[in-house]
């Protein structure tokens, strides 16, 4: 028998819950931030290395449930080595698909539907039908964003 919970619980998210990439401190990091969601307990904690306008290298470390730990995991693969605009483009692609919410830069011509940005991410689209778990899947996300939109310094992010 097939559930929701099943989708929700997707191989690749198993894999990057249980053995999440990325989970480290970063060399050299320029920016960092700190991300909490309330509702879970998940931390996250994310470094972030900037070389011109990509994202050199990016770590996070903190505790949390799976799906928080594997949505972060799944987050530093894809915005890794990207340019810090197409991180905030699978940002919103991946907040659209979560959530059915987005600032309108998708679903255009240029991006479409966004989902050829997302690749993997898109493991998480069951997340969408559980609202508990949304604030989950979005905590890594929105602590990138925290990092990438302020400077040289510290951010503080809650889901809330
Ligand atoms: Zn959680």
């Amino acid at each position: 028998m097939t559930s929701g919970l099943d989708d929700l619980y997707q191989d690749v998210v198993m894999d990057h819950g249980g053995n999440p990439r990325n989970m480290n401190k970063v060399d050299g990091a320029q920016r960092s931030a700190h991300g909490f969601n309330p509702f879970c307990g998940d931390i996250v904690d994310l470094e972030i290395r900037i070389d011109g306008d990509s994202i050199a290298d990016v770590g996070f470390t903190g505790k949390g449930c799976a799906i928080s730990r594997a949505s972060a995991s799944l987050m530093t693969e894809a915005v890794m080595e990207h340019s810090t605009d197409e991180a905030k483009a699978m940002f919103e692609a991946f907040r659209y698909m979560i959530t059915g919410q987005g600032d309108g830069s998708i679903g255009t011509e240029e991006t479409g539907d966004g989902s050829d940005l997302l690749g993997d991410l898109e493991a998480l689209g069951g997340v969408a039908d559980y609202p508990t778990r949304i604030k989950c899947a979005m905590l890594g996300w929105r602590t990138l964003m925290a990092a990438l939109n302020k400077e040289d310094s510290a951010e503080t992010v809650t889901t809330e």
